[in-house]
């Protein structure tokens, strides 16, 4: 039976040796059976532009994606909110095609919507401000305009203060916020909903205006391989030797 994969917040970067090592066995023994995988965000760790391609550990990633493509797995990457600077040469080198967050789809049969998950969590309000600003355009560019080495330089320093900025916040303040997910799946028309980054795989249910609405949420790869995949039958966990 045709099936669909996803999978995201796999946060592969150099200094993560063992995520890089189960993406790799996924992507040669998991993702090829699948006719699609959807890598709904955080692929990386972090990206600084698509002018970092020509690292040997960022070509080792794009050209794994390429060749599953190039065996008949069809690919798609949402941005995270660690790799919101992906773009078209990014997309190229991957032969992938970015999804819009969020994207409706018709998957088998079944209205399905896939966000990344960081635009739920409206509790983090400082988040949500930092969101908004480096998803703005104008910021984009005077950002991309400095030196490669910079940027890295200062996503690294980023990284380590939102590190401990969430070791002093509340749990419950990193979740997505109830409301937040009724409106979206209101707007939406009642879609199953696919998601990231809270890092708490499960499987809810939404019970709202006389509609149930799953949501579906995946978790990360920092100890072991996490997918969700689709068919005509619904959703599961796929089963990943580790
Ligand atoms: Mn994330």
């Amino acid at each position: 039976m045709s099936h669909s994969l996803f999978i995201s917040d796999l946060h592969l970067s150099h200094g993560h040796p063992h995520s890089t090592e189960l993406f790799l066995r996924f992507a040669a023994d998991i993702a090829p059976a699948a006719e699609a995988l959807y890598i709904l965000g955080d692929l990386f760790e972090y990206w600084a532009g698509d002018d970092d391609l020509d690292d040997p550990f960022h070509q080792q990633i794009t050209g794994t994606l390429r060749g599953l493509d190039a065996k008949g797995t069809r690919i798609f990457i949402m941005h995270g909110n660690r790799d919101f600077l992906m773009a078209k040469g990014l997309a190229a080198a991957c032969n992938a095609t970015l999804l819009a967050d969020p994207t409706l789809l018709d998957l088998y049969g079944m209205r399905t919507l896939l966000t990344h998950g960081d635009a739920l969590c409206t509790d983090d309000v400082e988040y949500q401000n930092f969101r908004t600003l480096v998803r703005d355009n104008a910021w984009q560019t005077r950002f991309l305009a400095q030196p490669l080495a910079q940027r890295k330089t200062q996503i690294e320093h980023l990284r380590k203060q939102s590190e401990s900025q969430k070791r002093g916040k509340e749990m419950s303040l990193m979740d997505v916020n109830c409301d937040a997910v009724n409106e979206l799946l209101r707007q939406h028309r009642y879609p199953r909903l696919i998601h990231g980054h809270t890092h708490r795989p499960a499987k809810h249910l939404h019970h709202l205006d006389d509609h149930t609405c799953e949501r579906w949420v995946l978790g990360d790869w920092d100890h072991k391989a996490n997918a969700l995949r689709c068919d005509s039958s619904g959703i599961s966990w796929e089963v990943i030797p580790s």
